[in-house]
């Protein structure tokens, strides 16, 4: 770690937007592509908890943005009300928004966003913007079968959100939350017929974001189809030696 930092200190002096954190400068900016299930939420969450670096699932700033009738959150909730998706530049705002209020992080993990080309470009520009710099993209490759499992075995507590998995992490009663005894139910995202979608979905529009950003020479690939654990340390290596995993 100490080796990247000094790196990461001298970058940071040279050229982009320093971050600081109780006199520690990080500049780790991170966008993750894979599909779902892959593990992506996962390891962003270790990296935040162990980094501190923030983490900006698209998904969850959206939802935020339109529960908390933000600007932009009810610019975008009249294009979901009449069943469209969001235009790219009302996201590009609202990743820009959350980024200028996380000036005191050690860095970011984009989640969820780039999904196509023409949004990677976006994100591309906003960067130039704001002068920050991209560290890597790391891509989660997992198997079909591997997602297929992880994701329909997967429960939720109606009460209090918590996450089971019927093979993996089971609930000691069957059906019920071990925290809160809600009912576990199985959402609509995380049924077969979706998933499917989802993927191909998926592997249709990253297929070229992939060689726009391997060109770069920013692209680092890893095996997703491993524990969160094995996956994370792999991550870790990275971060301490910029060396290549998988
Ligand atoms: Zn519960």
């Amino acid at each position: 770690m100490k080796a990247l930092l000094r790196k990461l200190v001298v970058k940071i002096s040279l050229d982009s937007k320093p971050f600081f954190m109780g006199g520690l400068t990080l500049d780790l900016n991170l966008i993750f592509l894979g599909p779902p299930g892959s593990g992506k939420g996962s390891q962003a969450l270790l990296l935040k908890r162990d980094y501190g670096i923030l983490h900006i699932s698209t998904g969850d700033m959206l939802r935020e943005a339109v529960a908390k009738g933000t600007p932009l959150g009810k610019k975008a909730k009249d294009y979901m009300d009449r069943g469209l998706l969001v235009p790219d530049d009302i996201m590009i705002e609202m990743i820009e928004e959350k980024l200028l209020q996380s000036s005191l992080s050690v860095g970011f993990v984009l989640d969820g966003f780039p999904r196509t080309l023409p949004q990677a470009e976006a994100i591309d520009n906003l960067f130039k913007k704001m002068n920050v710099k991209l560290t890597a993209v790391f891509l989660f490759n997992a198997s079909k079968d591997v997602i297929l499992d992880r994701l329909v075995n997967r429960r939720v507590c109606r009460n209090c959100g918590a996450l089971y998995h019927l093979k993996y992490s089971p609930p000691k009663v069957n059906g019920k939350c071990d925290f809160c005894g809600g009912e576990l139910y199985q959402r609509d995202d995380d049924k077969e017929e979706t998933i499917l979608r989802r993927i191909k979905v998926y592997e249709e529009q990253t297929a070229s974001l992939i060689d726009y950003y391997r060109a770069k020479g920013v692209l680092v690939e890893l095996d997703a189809n491993r524990s969160v654990d094995e996956v994370y340390m792999d991550i870790k290596r990275w971060l301490e030696t910029g060396s290549h995993v998988g």
